[in-house]
């Protein structure tokens, strides 16, 4: 349902208000009918394993086909959702697809690909959390440990106990966890030792652009962190061959960005997937 406060705000600020916030509340009732109208579509990024080249899995990403805008990213229609109390559902939705192409995946060769799921903060803390994805995983048979789910720092509001027993109760069933975004946030790093992770994910601001006597900084501490915690590495928004190198030299396990390929739908994704694991 649509905030009334929200209305209110419209009526009070129509004369001076700019289109853009106009297109923002037209969006906002039409999301509601497009969970139900399907036209949420999960998109897949393929991730590459820097020993091997070969694909080690793919991050599944949402996105709106509108029927009139066309397909819409998430960071347009995302914090939308939430304001409304919709991304739990929708991270539900995407969820389960991810799960079944993925299992659909597995079945077809691709026998040990890794099925990435962002989760967030509405669907992580919400109380029947652990049991969709239990009973998603078990309808489709996937098995569990190509599963991973990839949370952000800003869980960390939440009571650090239930986040550590959540996360816990996932390994508990062989799921994977990975933290998304990482050095954007503001954990600290004993609680990171606190916390049952196998993948940290580098964020692209430090890796997209031209390289930096900081950013490299930062690369080189995440990794030597990563190292020393046991967990692997996954560098986020490798554009440039140049920015490949630099990862590799340094350590990074495996690479995600469009110098591999944008976030493409599933079928497009197989056909690349196929490709470049023969
Ligand atoms: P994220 O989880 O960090 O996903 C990576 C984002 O970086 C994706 O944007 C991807 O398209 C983009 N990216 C990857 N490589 C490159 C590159 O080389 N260059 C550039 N410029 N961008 C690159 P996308 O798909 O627009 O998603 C944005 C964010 O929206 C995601 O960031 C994630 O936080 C959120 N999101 C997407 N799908 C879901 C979902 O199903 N549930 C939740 N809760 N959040 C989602
Ligand atoms: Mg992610
Ligand atoms: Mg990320
Ligand atoms: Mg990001």
């Amino acid at each position: 349902e649509i905030k009334s406060e929200g209305k209110n705000n419209f009526r009070f600020y129509k004369e001076g208000m700019s289109e853009k916030m106009v297109d923002t509340l037209s969006l906002e009732s039409e999301l509601v009918d497009a969970i139900k109208n399907q036209e949420l579509e999960v998109y897949y990024q393929v991730q590459i394993n820097l020993e091997t080249g070969k694909p080690h899995g793919v991050e599944a990403l949402v996105r709106w086909n509108h029927p009139k805008r066309g397909v819409l990213p998430p960071i347009v229609f995302l914090p939308l959702a939430e304001e409304l109390n919709l991304l739990a559902y929708i991270d539900e939705f995407v969820l389960k697809e991810a799960i079944r192409q993925g299992k659909t995946w597995h079945d077809s060769g691709l026998d040990q690909l890794k099925m990435s799921v962002n989760i967030s903060k509405a669907f992580f803390q919400q109380e029947d959390f652990l049991s969709i994805v239990n009973r998603a995983i078990e309808e489709t048979e996937m098995d569990s440990s190509l599963l991973s789910l990839e949370v952000t720092e800003n869980m960390a509001v939440l009571q650090l106990q239930e986040i550590r027993d959540k996360l816990l109760a996932l390994k508990e069933k062989g799921i994977k966890v990975s933290l998304d975004d990482f050095g954007t946030g503001y954990s600290s790093l004993n609680q990171l030792n606190y916390f049952p992770i196998d993948t940290l994910k580098i964020d692209q601001s430090f890796v997209r652009g031209n390289s930096t006597k900081e950013k490299e900084a930062i690369i080189n501490l995440i990794i030597a962190m990563a190292k020393s915690l046991d967990v692997s590495v996954i560098c986020e928004g490798v554009e440039t061959e140049k920015q490949l190198e630099l990862i590799k030299e340094k350590g990074c396990n495996y690479a995600q960005g469009y110098l591999f390929s944008k976030p493409v739908p599933a079928s497009e994704c197989e056909t690349m997937l196929l490709d470049l694991n023969t």
